[in-house]
Protein backbone atom coordinates (compact mmCIF):
# COMPACT_ATOMS: atom_id res chain seq x y z
CA UNK A 1 0.00 0.00 0.00
CA UNK A 2 1.50 2.86 -1.16
CA UNK A 3 1.93 6.14 1.44
CA UNK A 4 -0.26 9.08 1.86
CA UNK A 5 1.57 12.37 0.94
CA UNK A 6 0.09 14.49 3.87
CA UNK A 7 2.39 12.41 6.14
CA UNK A 8 5.40 13.24 5.02
CA UNK A 9 6.67 16.99 6.37
CA UNK A 10 7.97 19.65 3.75
CA UNK A 11 11.07 18.43 5.02
CA UNK A 12 10.92 15.40 4.10
CA UNK A 13 9.17 15.62 0.70
CA UNK A 14 12.45 17.87 -0.21
CA UNK A 15 14.23 15.28 0.96
CA UNK A 16 12.38 12.73 -0.84
CA UNK A 17 12.75 14.72 -3.81
CA UNK A 18 16.75 14.73 -3.56
CA UNK A 19 16.74 11.25 -3.41
CA UNK A 20 14.86 10.48 -6.16
CA UNK A 21 16.37 12.44 -8.34
CA UNK A 22 14.88 15.98 -8.49
CA UNK A 23 15.60 19.45 -7.62
CA UNK A 24 14.79 20.57 -3.68
CA UNK A 25 12.04 23.34 -5.30
CA UNK A 26 10.02 20.79 -6.65
CA UNK A 27 8.93 20.12 -3.04
CA UNK A 28 7.76 23.93 -3.47
CA UNK A 29 6.27 23.13 -6.05
CA UNK A 30 4.09 19.95 -5.03
CA UNK A 31 3.61 21.94 -1.69
CA UNK A 32 2.06 24.80 -3.85
CA UNK A 33 -0.53 22.19 -5.46
CA UNK A 34 -1.46 20.37 -2.38
CA UNK A 35 -2.50 23.87 -0.53
CA UNK A 36 -2.84 26.64 -3.23
CA UNK A 37 -4.06 25.27 -5.94
CA UNK A 38 -6.50 22.31 -4.49
CA UNK A 39 -5.05 19.25 -6.67
CA UNK A 40 -7.08 16.10 -6.98
CA UNK A 41 -4.22 14.44 -8.41
CA UNK A 42 -0.84 14.08 -8.82
CA UNK A 43 -1.42 13.89 -12.67
CA UNK A 44 -3.12 17.37 -11.98
CA UNK A 45 0.29 18.92 -11.06
CA UNK A 46 1.18 20.76 -14.20
CA UNK A 47 4.10 21.94 -13.66
CA UNK A 48 6.03 19.04 -12.90
CA UNK A 49 7.57 16.45 -15.31
CA UNK A 50 5.59 13.59 -16.68
CA UNK A 51 8.96 11.29 -14.67
CA UNK A 52 8.04 13.08 -11.50
CA UNK A 53 4.33 12.82 -11.81
CA UNK A 54 4.91 9.06 -12.10
CA UNK A 55 7.09 8.92 -9.32
CA UNK A 56 5.00 10.27 -6.76
CA UNK A 57 2.12 8.07 -8.37
CA UNK A 58 4.24 5.07 -7.90
CA UNK A 59 5.05 6.31 -4.39
CA UNK A 60 2.26 8.08 -2.37
CA UNK A 61 -1.75 9.02 -2.52
CA UNK A 62 -2.92 12.15 -2.12
CA UNK A 63 -5.46 11.43 0.41
CA UNK A 64 -5.67 8.02 2.06
CA UNK A 65 -8.94 8.33 3.32
CA UNK A 66 -12.52 7.82 1.34
CA UNK A 67 -15.55 9.91 1.79
CA UNK A 68 -17.91 7.74 2.98
CA UNK A 69 -20.74 10.59 3.45
CA UNK A 70 -20.88 14.19 2.33
CA UNK A 71 -23.87 16.06 3.23
CA UNK A 72 -24.93 19.31 1.97
CA UNK A 73 -27.41 20.77 4.96
CA UNK A 74 -30.10 23.60 3.56
CA UNK A 75 -27.75 26.39 4.65
CA UNK A 76 -25.05 25.01 2.53
CA UNK A 77 -22.78 23.93 5.67
CA UNK A 78 -20.92 20.63 4.43
CA UNK A 79 -20.32 17.53 6.50
CA UNK A 80 -17.71 14.70 5.08
CA UNK A 81 -17.27 11.44 7.15
CA UNK A 82 -13.94 9.80 5.87
CA UNK A 83 -13.40 6.37 6.34
CA UNK A 84 -9.33 5.74 7.26
CA UNK A 85 -7.60 2.49 5.76
CA UNK A 86 -7.65 0.65 9.04
CA UNK A 87 -11.34 1.37 8.99
CA UNK A 88 -11.79 4.04 11.55
CA UNK A 89 -14.20 7.02 10.56
CA UNK A 90 -13.08 10.81 10.89
CA UNK A 91 -15.99 13.74 10.98
CA UNK A 92 -15.40 17.31 9.15
CA UNK A 93 -17.72 20.37 8.53
CA UNK A 94 -17.69 23.26 6.38
CA UNK A 95 -19.33 26.27 7.38
CA UNK A 96 -20.68 28.98 5.15
CA UNK A 97 -21.30 32.40 6.30
CA UNK A 98 -21.44 35.43 4.58
CA UNK A 99 -17.97 36.90 5.35
CA UNK A 100 -16.68 33.37 7.11
CA UNK A 101 -15.65 30.22 5.68
CA UNK A 102 -14.99 28.21 8.36
CA UNK A 103 -14.17 24.66 9.18
CA UNK A 104 -14.22 22.20 12.47
CA UNK A 105 -11.92 19.50 12.39
CA UNK A 106 -11.47 16.19 14.51
CA UNK A 107 -8.06 15.38 16.46
CA UNK A 108 -9.01 11.76 17.70
CA UNK A 109 -11.11 8.69 16.92
CA UNK A 110 -13.62 8.81 19.68
CA UNK A 111 -12.65 10.64 22.60
CA UNK A 112 -11.44 9.95 26.53
CA UNK A 113 -13.35 12.85 28.40
CA UNK A 114 -16.79 11.16 28.56
CA UNK A 115 -18.86 14.70 29.01
CA UNK A 116 -22.46 13.40 29.61
CA UNK A 117 -24.19 14.95 26.90
CA UNK A 118 -21.86 14.69 24.19
CA UNK A 119 -21.93 12.32 21.37
CA UNK A 120 -18.34 11.83 20.26
CA UNK A 121 -16.94 10.50 23.62
CA UNK A 122 -20.21 7.76 23.84
CA UNK A 123 -17.86 4.48 22.23
CA UNK A 124 -14.55 6.01 24.02
CA UNK A 125 -11.21 6.81 22.47
CA UNK A 126 -9.51 4.59 20.50
CA UNK A 127 -6.73 6.82 18.95
CA UNK A 128 -5.06 10.24 18.10
CA UNK A 129 -5.53 10.82 14.58
CA UNK A 130 -2.44 11.01 12.58
CA UNK A 131 -1.11 14.04 10.74
CA UNK A 132 -2.19 12.88 7.35
CA UNK A 133 -5.43 12.88 8.85
CA UNK A 134 -5.81 16.34 10.40
CA UNK A 135 -4.80 17.80 7.18
CA UNK A 136 -7.03 15.60 4.92
CA UNK A 137 -9.71 16.72 6.59
CA UNK A 138 -8.98 20.59 6.17
CA UNK A 139 -7.72 19.83 2.54
CA UNK A 140 -10.57 18.19 1.30
CA UNK A 141 -13.20 20.25 3.23
CA UNK A 142 -10.87 23.57 0.97
CA UNK A 143 -11.49 21.94 -1.97
CA UNK A 144 -15.68 21.73 -1.51
CA UNK A 145 -15.37 25.68 -1.84
CA UNK A 146 -15.82 27.34 -5.16
CA UNK A 147 -12.45 28.53 -6.95
CA UNK A 148 -13.46 32.12 -5.59
CA UNK A 149 -13.75 31.18 -2.10
CA UNK A 150 -11.29 30.95 0.65
CA UNK A 151 -11.48 29.51 3.97
CA UNK A 152 -11.17 31.68 6.37
CA UNK A 153 -11.54 29.99 9.97
CA UNK A 154 -10.49 26.68 11.64
CA UNK A 155 -12.06 25.61 14.92
CA UNK A 156 -10.78 22.39 16.51
CA UNK A 157 -14.06 21.67 17.32
CA UNK A 158 -14.51 18.28 16.29
CA UNK A 159 -14.52 14.57 17.38
CA UNK A 160 -11.49 14.28 20.27
CA UNK A 161 -9.53 16.64 22.90
CA UNK A 162 -6.94 18.46 20.50
CA UNK A 163 -5.19 19.11 23.41
CA UNK A 164 -4.25 15.49 24.29
CA UNK A 165 -2.92 15.53 20.30
CA UNK A 166 -0.81 18.47 20.68
CA UNK A 167 2.48 16.76 19.05
CA UNK A 168 0.33 15.94 15.42
CA UNK A 169 -1.95 18.81 16.14
CA UNK A 170 1.01 21.40 16.51
CA UNK A 171 3.29 20.87 13.49
CA UNK A 172 -0.58 20.83 10.96
CA UNK A 173 -1.28 23.89 12.29
CA UNK A 174 2.09 25.68 11.67
CA UNK A 175 1.69 23.98 7.89
CA UNK A 176 -1.49 25.53 7.50
CA UNK A 177 -0.47 29.25 8.83
CA UNK A 178 2.74 29.40 6.50
CA UNK A 179 2.59 31.76 4.17
CA UNK A 180 3.46 28.75 1.49
CA UNK A 181 0.46 26.49 3.10
CA UNK A 182 -2.65 27.84 3.49
CA UNK A 183 -1.47 31.47 4.47
CA UNK A 184 -4.00 31.60 7.83
CA UNK A 185 -3.78 33.96 10.45
CA UNK A 186 -3.18 31.95 13.70
CA UNK A 187 -5.64 34.36 14.91
CA UNK A 188 -8.05 32.46 12.98
CA UNK A 189 -7.74 29.57 14.54
CA UNK A 190 -9.70 28.18 17.71
CA UNK A 191 -9.11 25.01 19.83
CA UNK A 192 -11.52 23.90 22.10
CA UNK A 193 -10.39 22.32 25.02
CA UNK A 194 -12.34 20.36 28.16
CA UNK A 195 -9.76 22.47 30.32
CA UNK A 196 -6.63 20.62 30.70
CA UNK A 197 -4.17 23.06 32.56
CA UNK A 198 -0.72 21.50 32.25
CA UNK A 199 -1.88 21.31 28.30
CA UNK A 200 -3.12 24.68 28.64
CA UNK A 201 0.20 26.01 29.90
CA UNK A 202 2.04 23.65 26.94
CA UNK A 203 0.06 25.78 23.86
CA UNK A 204 0.96 29.39 25.69
CA UNK A 205 4.04 28.33 25.49
CA UNK A 206 4.33 27.78 21.99
CA UNK A 207 3.78 31.11 21.36
CA UNK A 208 1.51 31.46 18.90
CA UNK A 209 -1.56 33.59 19.48
CA UNK A 210 -4.27 30.85 18.71
CA UNK A 211 -7.63 31.58 20.31
CA UNK A 212 -8.47 28.88 23.63
CA UNK A 213 -11.86 28.08 23.91
CA UNK A 214 -12.61 26.50 27.38
CA UNK A 215 -15.56 23.57 27.41
CA UNK A 216 -16.74 25.17 30.85
CA UNK A 217 -20.37 24.04 31.22
CA UNK A 218 -20.69 24.61 34.57
CA UNK A 219 -20.70 27.11 37.28
CA UNK A 220 -19.47 24.72 40.14
CA UNK A 221 -17.50 21.87 40.72
CA UNK A 222 -20.43 20.28 41.92
CA UNK A 223 -22.52 20.20 38.68
CA UNK A 224 -18.92 20.30 36.16
CA UNK A 225 -18.01 16.71 37.96
CA UNK A 226 -21.66 15.61 37.20
CA UNK A 227 -21.50 16.79 33.06
CA UNK A 228 -17.90 16.80 32.79
CA UNK A 229 -16.65 13.87 34.67
CA UNK A 230 -12.81 14.44 34.26
CA UNK A 231 -13.61 17.45 36.31
CA UNK A 232 -13.07 15.96 39.63
CA UNK A 233 -9.62 15.45 39.14
CA UNK A 234 -9.17 19.16 37.91
CA UNK A 235 -11.66 21.74 39.32
CA UNK A 236 -12.71 25.05 37.92
CA UNK A 237 -10.25 26.78 39.92
CA UNK A 238 -7.34 25.03 38.52
CA UNK A 239 -9.08 25.78 34.80
CA UNK A 240 -9.27 29.46 35.59
CA UNK A 241 -5.37 30.15 36.39
CA UNK A 242 -4.36 28.13 33.46
CA UNK A 243 -6.80 30.48 31.23
CA UNK A 244 -5.16 33.69 33.00
CA UNK A 245 -1.71 32.41 31.92
CA UNK A 246 -2.83 31.87 28.71
CA UNK A 247 -4.75 35.33 28.37
CA UNK A 248 -1.22 36.79 30.02
CA UNK A 249 0.73 34.81 27.71
CA UNK A 250 -0.68 34.99 24.27
CA UNK A 251 -2.56 38.56 25.16
CA UNK A 252 -6.03 36.43 23.27
CA UNK A 253 -9.42 36.86 25.21
CA UNK A 254 -10.70 33.42 26.56
CA UNK A 255 -13.76 31.81 25.33
CA UNK A 256 -15.63 29.76 27.43
CA UNK A 257 -18.26 27.63 25.85
CA UNK A 258 -21.36 26.81 28.08
CA UNK A 259 -23.67 23.91 26.85
CA UNK A 260 -27.42 25.29 27.91
CA UNK A 261 -29.18 22.12 29.10
CA UNK A 262 -32.61 22.56 29.48
CA UNK A 263 -33.40 22.29 33.35
CA UNK A 264 -30.29 21.40 34.28
CA UNK A 265 -27.27 24.17 34.08
CA UNK A 266 -29.57 26.80 32.40
CA UNK A 267 -31.55 28.70 35.54
CA UNK A 268 -30.30 32.50 36.38
CA UNK A 269 -28.23 31.12 39.67
CA UNK A 270 -26.01 29.15 37.00
CA UNK A 271 -26.05 32.70 35.29
CA UNK A 272 -25.10 34.57 38.75
CA UNK A 273 -22.45 31.73 39.48
CA UNK A 274 -20.89 32.07 36.32
CA UNK A 275 -20.70 35.75 36.14
CA UNK A 276 -18.92 35.78 39.76
CA UNK A 277 -16.42 33.57 38.43
CA UNK A 278 -15.24 35.67 35.04
CA UNK A 279 -16.09 38.35 36.68
CA UNK A 280 -12.51 40.05 37.00
CA UNK A 281 -11.59 38.49 33.60
CA UNK A 282 -11.47 39.83 30.19
CA UNK A 283 -13.29 36.76 28.91
CA UNK A 284 -16.26 35.59 26.48
CA UNK A 285 -19.14 33.40 26.51
CA UNK A 286 -20.28 31.47 24.00
CA UNK A 287 -23.41 29.32 25.16
CA UNK A 288 -24.24 26.37 22.92
CA UNK A 289 -28.02 25.51 23.49
CA UNK A 290 -28.07 21.21 23.38
CA UNK A 291 -27.74 19.93 19.96
CA UNK A 292 -30.53 16.60 20.98
CA UNK A 293 -28.25 13.66 20.76
CA UNK A 294 -31.06 10.52 19.91
CA UNK A 295 -30.33 8.46 22.59
CA UNK A 296 -29.62 11.20 25.85
CA UNK A 297 -32.28 12.06 27.41
CA UNK A 298 -30.83 15.81 27.64
CA UNK A 299 -32.89 18.44 26.45
CA UNK A 300 -32.34 22.08 24.27
CA UNK A 301 -33.12 25.24 26.68
CA UNK A 302 -35.81 27.33 26.14
CA UNK A 303 -36.20 30.50 23.96
CA UNK A 304 -36.70 32.49 27.31
CA UNK A 305 -33.87 30.77 29.28
CA UNK A 306 -31.62 30.86 26.80
CA UNK A 307 -32.32 35.04 26.54
CA UNK A 308 -32.82 35.31 30.11
CA UNK A 309 -29.19 33.70 30.78
CA UNK A 310 -27.42 36.31 28.05
CA UNK A 311 -29.24 38.76 30.19
CA UNK A 312 -27.44 38.43 33.14
CA UNK A 313 -24.48 37.60 32.29
CA UNK A 314 -24.60 41.21 30.01
CA UNK A 315 -26.03 42.99 32.96
CA UNK A 316 -23.17 41.56 35.07
CA UNK A 317 -20.13 42.92 32.16
CA UNK A 318 -19.93 39.72 30.54
CA UNK A 319 -19.54 39.30 27.15
CA UNK A 320 -21.84 36.76 25.69
CA UNK A 321 -22.64 35.03 22.88
CA UNK A 322 -24.93 32.22 21.55
CA UNK A 323 -23.84 30.02 18.83
CA UNK A 324 -25.95 29.75 15.97
CA UNK A 325 -26.99 26.35 14.51
CA UNK A 326 -25.42 25.19 11.52
CA UNK A 327 -26.69 22.39 9.78
CA UNK A 328 -28.99 21.35 11.68
CA UNK A 329 -30.71 18.97 9.00
CA UNK A 330 -27.57 17.23 8.39
CA UNK A 331 -27.03 15.43 11.97
CA UNK A 332 -24.92 18.38 13.11
CA UNK A 333 -24.04 17.67 16.41
CA UNK A 334 -20.05 16.38 16.24
CA UNK A 335 -19.59 13.06 16.79
CA UNK A 336 -23.17 12.30 15.71
CA UNK A 337 -22.56 10.86 12.17
CA UNK A 338 -19.38 8.25 13.31
CA UNK A 339 -21.52 7.75 15.71
CA UNK A 340 -24.60 6.12 13.66
CA UNK A 341 -21.91 4.54 11.10
CA UNK A 342 -20.45 2.50 14.05
CA UNK A 343 -24.56 1.84 14.80
CA UNK A 344 -24.63 0.76 10.47
CA UNK A 345 -21.14 -1.54 11.10
CA UNK A 346 -22.28 -2.98 14.20
CA UNK A 347 -25.84 -3.85 12.42
CA UNK A 348 -24.02 -5.42 9.48
CA UNK A 349 -21.67 -7.22 10.96
CA UNK A 350 -24.15 -9.38 13.13
N1 LIG B 1 -12.79 18.19 23.46
C1 LIG B 1 -13.02 19.55 23.06
C2 LIG B 1 -13.80 19.65 21.76
C3 LIG B 1 -15.19 19.15 21.92
S1 LIG B 1 -16.46 19.58 20.79
C4 LIG B 1 -13.76 20.28 24.16
O1 LIG B 1 -14.16 19.65 25.12
O2 LIG B 1 -13.92 21.49 24.04
C5 LIG B 1 -16.75 21.29 20.93
C6 LIG B 1 -17.85 21.74 21.89
O3 LIG B 1 -19.13 21.13 21.63
C7 LIG B 1 -17.50 21.45 23.33
O4 LIG B 1 -17.76 22.59 24.09
C8 LIG B 1 -18.47 20.35 23.66
O5 LIG B 1 -18.70 20.23 25.04
C9 LIG B 1 -19.70 20.77 22.87
N2 LIG B 1 -20.71 19.72 22.68
C10 LIG B 1 -20.53 18.38 22.64
N3 LIG B 1 -21.71 17.76 22.46
C11 LIG B 1 -22.66 18.71 22.38
C12 LIG B 1 -24.07 18.68 22.20
N4 LIG B 1 -24.73 17.55 22.06
N5 LIG B 1 -24.72 19.87 22.17
C13 LIG B 1 -24.05 21.04 22.30
N6 LIG B 1 -22.72 21.12 22.47
C14 LIG B 1 -22.02 19.97 22.52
Amino acid sequence: MSRGILSLTHEEIEAWCLEHGEQRFRADQIRRWLFENRASSFDGMLDLSKALREKLNESFTLFTGEVVTHQVASDLTEKLLLKMPGGDTVECVLMREPDRRTICISTQVGCAMGCVFCASGMLGLKRNLEREEILEQILRLDRLLDPGERLTNIVVMGIGEPLQNLPILLPVLDDVTDSKGLGLSPRRITISTVGLPAKIRELAEVGKPYNLAVSLHASTDQLRDELVPVNDKIGIEAILEATDEYFATSGRRVTFEYVLLGGLNDQPEHAHQLAGLLKSRNAHVNLIPMNRVETLEFDEPSASRTTEFVSILEARGIVATVRKRKGADIDAACGQLRLKAAANDEAATS
